[in-house]
């Protein structure tokens, strides 16, 4: 089980398997008993202590992705994020959180933190620097996401490691669009790393599940709280992660490609006013995104102006209008109207989510067949 991957290709394949020992089959078999045995074992196995062997095997092939020493498989993202910051903080303790956070993180902090006694400071925009004069005596954790959402912001993760380490100040991230293949944190010295693997760990639009890694003392503070919150992941689904991340890479890396084609595509688009994708040399921190991820992405948004984004949308044939992100199929969305749609227009406008932009979830179809899709519904005639 601690063989050394250098490909991840072959560890999301092999990584954390244990196969059915028992007929010699290849496949791990789902193991759904939620009563075992307690007598001459240290822990009893059950399922919301999180240990037991579907829930393991699919930890332990995700900590190997991400190059953590240990990890905890979840509910859903949110019980991964809220459950290791509330195992981790205690009242009177401070939190410096980058503002251009995933809707649900930025309302669980607002709502739920303020009844804990925990405070908390937004820093606008990429800048490392900005993190530095956030912190306060108080301050425990810095909280990141790079690439963020919408727009694509990347914050240069080694900086951010460094001004925490100094201090003795965590550091966390939701990796969630990165995914384990195009960045890995931890090598970067982040601390703990979340993911929502709803989205490119599940990979097929029809998982809800979350997860955590960093080290082992970590992992074990985690645990802790997380048997308390109880936000544990099924033996069935927990079966269904381990299959989809055996194509994790290979997904990823077609996702990667795909959205760079379209990328360069739109930006010579007259009708497109903006693209916003890291893999773009005109992208503002192309270069600090080019030394710390693998690939640039499946996400990328853009902005129209001549065109209201709904008929855009409806023109398409193949990209499907949804929520969320990260599954086979390519989907796209209007912030304004989903992730962003608590804010006010002034709000919005100042973020730079504006009632143009459209986010695009660039999947595994042929990359010319959605560049076809996309010209066809923006293009004037
Ligand atoms: C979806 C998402 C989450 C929340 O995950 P759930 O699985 O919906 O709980 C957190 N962060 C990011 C970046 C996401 O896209």
């Amino acid at each position: 089980m601690n063989k050394e991957f250098t490909s991840k290709h072959t560890a999301s394949v092999h990584a954390g398997a244990a196969g059915d020992l028992q007929y010699n089959g290849l496949i791990t078999p789902v193991f759904p008993s939620s009563a075992y045995d307690y007598e001459g074992v240290p822990i009893t196995l059950y399922p919301r202590y999180f240990n037991t062997p579907n829930q393991k095997i699919v930890a332990e092939k995700l900590a190997v992705l991400e190059k953590a020493a240990d990890g905890i498989i979840f509910s859903s993202g949110m019980a991964a994020i809220v459950t290791t910051l509330m195992a981790l903080l205690k009242k009177g303790d401070h939190v410096v959180f980058q503002r251009d956070l995933y809707g649900g993180t930025f309302y669980a902090i607002t709502k739920e933190f303020p009844k804990y006694g925990l405070s908390f400071t937004f820093v606008e925009g990429d800048n490392p620097e900005d993190f530095l004069h956030a912190l306060t005596p108080e301050t425990k954790l810095i909280y990141v996401e790079s690439p963020s959402n919408p727009l694509l912001k990347i914050i240069d993760l080694a900086r951010v490691a460094e001004i925490a380490r100094q201090r003795g100040i965590l550091t966390m991230i939701d990796n969630t669009f990165a995914s384990p293949i195009n960045q890995n944190p931890i090598t970067l010295g982040i601390d703990i790393v979340a993911h929502s693997g709803t989205k490119y760990i599940g990979g097929h639009s029809d998982i809800c599940c979350g997860a955590v890694l960093s080290s082992k003392e970590i992992i074990a503070r985690v645990l802790e709280s997380a048997i308390h919150f109880g936000g544990t992941l099924d033996a069935h689904t927990c079966w269904l992660v381990e299959r989809s991340i055996k194509t994790l890479a290979l997904r990823v890396n077609q996702q990667n490609i795909n959205a760079q084609k379209i990328a360069e595509a739109l930006s010579e688009t007259a009708e497109v006013d903006h693209v916003y994708y890291p893999g773009l040399p005109s992208h503002p921190s192309h270069a600090i995104a080019a030394a710390q991820m693998t690939g640039f992405g499946g996400m990328l948004s853009f902005e129209v102006s001549h065109m209201d984004t709904n008929k855009l949308m409806s023109r398409l044939q193949l990209i499907r209008r949804a929520v969320s992100l990260g599954g086979v199929e390519s989907t796209i969305t209007s912030p304004a109207k989903t992730s962003h749609a608590k804010l006010t227009k002034p709000e919005r406008m100042a973020s730079g989510v504006t009632d143009q932009l459209l986010r695009l979830s660039v999947g595994i179809e042929d990359g010319n067949d959605l560049i076809d899709d996309l010209l066809q519904a923006i293009k004037k005639n």
